[in-house]
C-alpha cells in the first residue's frame, strides 16, 4: 500500500480515535484526524484524503450529514462508516447516502485493514475493457468522467460515489450481457467484502438516478429478472 494514502479519521470517541491513528500511522498512511463533525469535513473538503473512516454519532455535526456534505461536493474519497452496536444505523439508507462500506463497533484493526484495502485497491485498479486513457465515455445522454467521479446527463453534472463508478465501469466493459447479481458483486467490488446481492440493487438504483432519463423505466441498466442486470449503451 503506499506510503502516500491519505486517511481522514472522524470519530470523537479519544481512546478509539489515538488507537486508530496510530494504527495506521503504523501501516504506513498519512492520517488526518478529527473529533467533531464540522472539523472533519473541514479536513476532508480542503485535503481530499482518499478513504474517510467516519463515526455517526459526532458533535457539532453527526455522521450521516458529514457524508452528505461530502458527497454533494463530489468528493471522490471512499467512505467506511464505524457504526456503533445497536445505533440506529440503516445500512440501505447509508448506501443511498454514498457510504461505501461499514464496520461495526467494536471491530479488529486487522478487519478495518482488510476493508480499507478492498476499498483502495478497487478505486486504484482498472476494470478489464475500459482503457485507463479513455477518461470520458459515452453512452445514450450521457458521458462519464472517470477521473473526475462525475456523469453528465443532457447537460446535468452529478457527482458518482466510488463504488457507483465501479459498478459502471464494470457495465460498460461488459455491454449487452446478462450480468448475474453474484458475478456483479465479484467483478465490481472487492473479494475481501461482504455484500450482499441486495449491495448490488441498491447501487443499480442510485446510478439509474443519475443516468436514465427515467429510472422507473430504465434504457441502461435493465433488469433481467431473476438474473440480475443488462448493460445497454
Ligand atoms: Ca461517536
Amino acid at each position: 500500500m503506499s506510503a502516500k494514502t491519505r486517511v481522514l479519521v472522524v470519530e470523537d470517541e479519544e481512546p478509539l480515535r489515538l488507537a486508530l491513528c496510530d494504527a495506521l500511522r503504523a501501516e504506513g498512511f498519512e492520517v488526518l484526524e478529527a473529533a467533531d463533525g464540522e472539523a472533519g469535513l473541514a479536513l476532508a473538503l480542503s485535503h481530499g484524503p482518499e478513504i474517510v473512516l467516519l463515526d455517526l454519532m459526532l458533535p457539532k455535526r453527526d455522521g450521516f450529514s458529514v457524508l452528505r456534505a461530502i458527497r454533494e461536493d463530489r468528493l471522490a474519497s471512499a467512505v467506511l462508516i464505524l457504526s456503533a452496536r445497536g445505533e440506529e444505523w440503516d445500512r440501505v439508507q447509508g448506501f443511498e447516502y454514498g457510504a461505501d462500506d461499514y464496520v461495526v463497533k467494536p471491530f479488529s484493526t486487522r478487519e478495518l485493514l482488510l476493508r480499507m484495502r478492498a476499498l483502495l485497491r478497487r478505486t486504484e485498479g482498472e476494470a478489464p475493457g475500459v482503457a485507463a486513457a479513455e477518461r470520458k465515455v459515452r453512452f445514450g445522454a450521457c458521458e462519464v468522467d472517470f477521473a473526475a467521479y462525475t456523469v453528465t446527463r443532457s447537460g446535468e453534472r452529478q457527482g458518482l460515489s466510488r463504488q457507483e463508478l465501479e459498478l459502471l465501469r464494470v457495465l460498460l466493459a461488459n455491454p449487452g450481457k446478462a450480468l448475474a447479481r453474484e458475478w456483479l458483486l465479484d467483478n465490481a467490488w472487492g473479494q475481501d467484502e461482504f455484500p450482499t446481492t441486495r449491495t448490488v440493487d441498491m447501487h443499480v438504483l442510485k446510478l439509474r438516478k443519475k443516468i436514465e432519463a427515467d429510472p422507473e423505466s430504465p434504457r441502461h441498466i435493465v433488469t433481467v429478472h431473476g438474473v440480475g442486470y443488462r448493460f445497454e449503451r
